[in-house]
């Protein structure tokens, strides 16, 4: 296992490694890692010849009022499961070596990103697609893997790499969930254990939601008010219940096929997000 901590070292090592004719599969998370995250380096594992891991809490990609400070972190412990897992290489800079003091360039996606977290998070996604990015010019990979526990970033992220020509193919990895059904997240470390039995109407209802719009489509509006109601009823203060086209991130017309019925819910001071992707 090699583990890098400054951009230019990193950068020089994928560089060689990519003139030496090897291929590379990345995975870029904030750390403090769990079997959902497992499952994207499973999937980078079976790809390319080396995998990369980046663990980086992104500052830009916080709002002043939102958890960095105390966003979990356990580089050790992030460390034992990547080389259980096969990962080659970690990339975990410092939030200073990220980005050089005077940077003033922005990557952002203007269309997708717009709807869900965007809305509630406006400068969120360009944080993410900045330091996505960066990552992918550092890390050199032919993949990279987002999982779809938060697809809108997912969509997101295919659009930039399509827009910009990013050499890359994105992969999307299936959400993983705890037995009972809660997605499983590096911010479920903040819930109670009430309000994590408490969070688990997110998904039950979106399972609600999805049943009764799959069984009639003119539904829709009355499923996800029902869905609301339900995560209220349980205690959660409701940030979003949407249903999007997850090609166009807009409501669903007659011409959509494949869509998502999203949520974002407070549970105490944790915001959760969770999703169903299905056919109509
Ligand atoms: P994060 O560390 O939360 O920024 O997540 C890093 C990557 O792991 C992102 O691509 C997430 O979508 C993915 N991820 C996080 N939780 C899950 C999960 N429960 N299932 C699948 N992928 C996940």
């Amino acid at each position: 296992m090699k583990i890098f901590k400054t951009r230019r070292e990193f950068q020089q090592y994928a560089l060689e490694l990519k003139r030496s004719g090897k291929s590379i599969a990345l995975v870029p998370t904030m750390g403090f890692l769990h079997d959902g995250h497992m499952s994207l380096i499973d999937i980078a594992r079976q790809k390319a010849d080396v995998v990369m891991v980046s663990i980086f809490v992104n500052p830009t990609q916080f709002a002043p009022n939102e958890d960095f400070d105390r966003y979990p972190r356990d580089f050790d412990g992030d460390v034992a499961k990547c080389i259980d897992h096969g990962a080659d290489v970690i990339f975990a800079p410092e939030p200073g070596e990220m980005y050089d003091e005077d940077a003033s360039v922005w990557v952002e996606e203007i269309r997708l990103s717009k709807p869900l977290c965007g809305r509630s998070r406006p400068t969120f996604y360009r944080g993410v697609t900045t330091v996505v990015a960066k990552l992918f010019l550092l890390a050199q990979p032919d993949y990279a893997v987002f999982g779809l526990k938060d697809a809108q970033q997912c969509f997101v992220i295919q659009k930039m790499v399509r827009d910009l020509d990013f050499p890359i193919e994105i992969i999307p990895a299936p959400l993983v969930r705890d037995a009972d059904g809660l997605a499983l997240s590096s911010r479920n470390r903040y819930l109670s254990a009430d309000e994590r039995s408490r969070a688990l109407s997110i998904h039950q209802s979106l399972l609600a939601a999805k049943t009764e719009i799959v069984a009639n489509r003119e539904s829709m509006d009355e499923a996800l008010e029902r869905a609301r109601a339900v995560i209220t009823a349980s205690g959660g203060r409701v940030d979003y219940v949407d249903i999007l086209d997850c090609r166009t991130m807009e409501y669903p017309t007659s011409k959509s096929t494949q869509v998502i019925v999203a949520a974002a819910a407070f549970f105490g001071t944790t915001r959760l997000i969770d999703n169903e992707i299905f056919d109509l």
